[in-house]
């Protein structure tokens, strides 16, 4: 039987995801002024929509940050996400999208906010991707930005999420370096990575944590 260990997420490219995620925090803060947009006194909360994440770089970080909470409210996060799993999955069996406030989300704001995921730090405003193949992908933001931009009769504001979807994948790259095969892609939620555990590697290779084999 191979022996398993988590996979190992250094001291160095911790710091360089957390500069990174810094400077997508700054790119947004200047587009959402530039727009006159915030979160404030929105009705809505967007940590109930389904986002997936896809880097094992991500979810080692979060891993990173959970591993910092006392044991009772590591269990209460558990918890929430197991929750938030039976959720999701009730809804898609009735074929819908899931709908289902991150286990993270305590009253309404973030209890991990400096180990939340790329897409948290990056929805809401407007964007583009340009892909690898040249194409460009366009995000039109958020239904209250859309309506700020609608007003504003503007449409050219928006967030260019190429170099730092770059970076990020250099990162990931770092990160995988070495391990030789291919890897499973990565396809979770939140809740998922918190009910998998943290990324671990048998036999040189990552799986999830505990419950089979990535999607
Ligand atoms: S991203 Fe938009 S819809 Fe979501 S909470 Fe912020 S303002 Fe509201
Ligand atoms: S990690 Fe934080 S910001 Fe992201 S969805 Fe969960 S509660 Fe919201």
């Amino acid at each position: 039987m191979q022996r398993s260990r988590a996979l190992a997420l250094s001291s160095e490219l911790a710091a360089q995801l957390a500069a990174l995620y810094q400077e997508m925090e700054a790119a947004y803060d200047a587009v959402a002024s530039q727009l006159g947009f915030s979160c404030q006194g929105c009705p809505d909360n967007c940590c109930d929509s389904h986002f997936q994440h896809h880097t094992y770089i991500e979810w080692s970080y979060l891993w990173q940050g959970l591993r910092s909470l006392d044991a009772d409210t590591l269990e209460a996060v558990e918890r929430r996400a197991r929750t938030c799993l039976l959720d999701c999955e009730r809804q898609l069996a009735r074929g819908q999208r899931p709908q289902a406030m991150c286990p993270l989300n305590v009253e309404g704001l973030c209890s991990l906010y400096s180990h939340r995921l790329m897409i948290c730090r990056l929805h809401g405003v407007p964007g583009r991707l340009t892909l690898p193949d040249g194409r460009v992908e366009e995000f039109g933001g958020c239904h209250r930005c859309r309506d700020l931009l609608e007003l504003a009769a503007s449409s050219s504001a928006g967030l260019d999420r190429t170099p730092f979807l770059h970076r990020l994948a250099a990162l990931e790259k770092e990160l995988l370096l070495g391990l030789g095969r291919p890897v499973p892609r990565v396809r979770l939620t939140i809740a998922q990575m918190i009910v998998r555990g943290e990324p671990y590697l048998v036999a040189g290779q990552p799986i999830c944590g505990g419950i089979g084999p990535l999607a």
